[in-house]
């Protein structure tokens, strides 16, 4: 048994949570109190055991829910779900981060994070042969940035064999409900990249669009979102937990997905997305998946794949889905896009038989089959450079830095950050454009450190000319 382990993490991580749990519990036959309808739900090697452990009768979520304030967290402990979750498992703190990266780093967070550790052990001994951790956060609040990437530090210090994957909220390109939340993001993307094996990511603009266009929500709210994003985490994991023609476990993702450690934030896409009121007239075929999944408008992150090479495609199908039609639709797809030079045949596909389950009450239609996309492009460079732009037109000003600084941080971890976040964003152009005088990207890196330096060593004397002059500082 390849369990995995679920960490839920601020408001976002935990009200994902419920969507993803209560999806799984659908699939599982399991009902909200925990009781499996059909007892092979509960049998030793069902593959509901990756995912839930049986105990006193019950499965229980191999899953831990932590919040630095109670609010969030009470609404599942008061909620149809309350007795599927071990009390013991969902953790609160009595402050809120405060949006604030620092706070839920070092003030606030630190305070919980061991607690929050002991958890995890506690969660991670009930499991035979733990394969991996996935952990749901935003990138832009107080706790998603701050305690996750202190918890991610140790989980990667006690948990080295395991795999580190997470789902997370991307600041979206023009709606932010965080005015810090450039900072936040910076901050946590520098943490968590040595200690993060592969980072999913998607920004509610885009998943509002999605859902607004082709599931006819013109309002939607986080549930809606956190719903369909259930879909393609279940998709993600139907392969440990369901039997399949060609399944694909953690390590084969990882090994597939990461060309290099630090470029390891693979694009999402998911098809088909119908609402039940159009499911009747959906011409459902392999290839329509596939296409569907290569339209830059229904990427859940805001960029164009037009724009870059991919290094690495996964398609993970499941349900109703012929082997041979799935290769035709790929070999069709693969003369269209561009790849990398040194991986041009990068597609992995997987197939497992069980079909999505349908929500009732929710937006997406009963369909027998499902394509998730995972790709790793370089086109994803400009959402990297927006965030780049929009904290360094914040910090040259120094605004906000303050509260940061009141919480114990040095103003010094701004400037390594924002370092480390332009080197990303190179790495992902450098990635793309690795050819036989370069051999990897971190060779092109310091090639361009060169010029940086060469040309920071320009700009320095220039102002050394300025203040001789008198000018003084910018
Ligand atoms: P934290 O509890 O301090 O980590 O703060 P939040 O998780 O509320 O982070 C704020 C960011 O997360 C904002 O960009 C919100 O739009 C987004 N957000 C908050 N709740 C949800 C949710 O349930 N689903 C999604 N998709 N985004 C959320």
């Amino acid at each position: 048994m390849k369990e995995i382990v679920h960490v839920h993490i601020g408001q976002t991580g935990v009200q994902i949570a419920s969507a993803v749990w209560e999806l799984y519990c659908l699939e599982h036959g399991i009902m909200p109190n925990g009781v499996a309808v059909d007892q092979q739900g509960g049998s030793r090697d069902s593959g509901a055991n990756v995912i839930f452990f049986p105990t006193g009768g019950q499965m229980v979520p191999r899953a831990v829910l932590v919040d630095l304030e109670p609010s969030v967290v009470d609404e599942i402990r008061t909620g149809a779900y309350r007795r599927l979750f071990n009390s013991e498992f969902m953790l609160t703190g009595k402050e809120d981060a405060a949006s604030n990266f620092a706070r839920g780093y070092y003030s606030v967070g630190n305070e919980l994070s061991e607690l929050c550790m002991d958890r995890i052990r506690k969660v991670m001994e009930t499991c035979e042969s733990p394969q991996g951790f996935m952990m749901f956060r935003s990138f832009g609040g107080g706790t998603g940035s701050g305690f996750m990437a202190n918890i991610c530090q140790k989980m990667k210090r006690d948990y080295a064999k395991q795999s580190h994957l997470e789902f997370s909220v991307y600041p979206s390109p023009r709606v932010s409900t965080v005015i810090v939340e450039p900072y936040n993001a910076v901050l946590t993307a520098h943490s968590t990249i040595p200690n993060i094996d592969v980072s999913f990511l998607f920004d509610n603009e885009a998943l509002y669009e999605i859902c607004a266009r082709l599931l006819d929500v013109p309002n939607p709210t986080y549930t809606n979102l956190n719903r369909l994003l259930a879909q393609v985490v279940s998709s993600i994991t139907a392969s440990l937990r369901f039997e399949g023609s060609l399944n694909v476990d953690l390590i084969e993702f990882q090994t597939n997905l990461v060309p290099y450690p630090r470029i390891h934030f693979p694009l999402i896409t998911y098809a088909p997305i119908v609402p039940v009121s159009k499911a009747a007239y959906e011409n459902l075929t392999t290839t329509n998946l596939v296409t569907s999944c290569f339209d830059p408008s229904n990427h859940m992150i805001k960029v164009d794949p037009r724009d870059g090479k991919y290094m690495a495609c996964c398609l993970l199908f499941r349900g109703d889905v012929n082997p041979n039609e799935v290769n035709e639709a790929v070999q069709r797809m693969r003369k269209t896009i561009k790849f990398v030079e040194y991986a041009p045949t990068g597609f992995k596909v997987g197939i497992n038989y069980m079909p999505p389950s349908f929500v009732p009450g929710g937006d997406l239609a009963r369909v027998n089959k499902a394509l998730v996309m995972l790709s790793n492009t370089s086109a994803i460079t400009p959402a990297w450079s927006r965030l780049n732009n929009k904290f360094g037109m914040m910090f040259k000003r120094r605004a906000f830095v303050h509260h940061y600084v009141g919480e114990g941080m040095e103003e010094s971890e701004f400037t390594e950050a924002q370092e480390d976040l332009k080197a990303l964003e190179h790495d992902y152009s450098d990635a793309k454009l690795c050819n036989s005088e370069y051999e990897t990207p971190s060779d092109l890196y310091v090639s361009w450190m060169e010029d940086s330096i060469r040309s920071t060593v320009e700009v320095e004397a220039g102002l050394k000319f300025l203040g001789q002059r008198g000018t003084g500082r910018f």
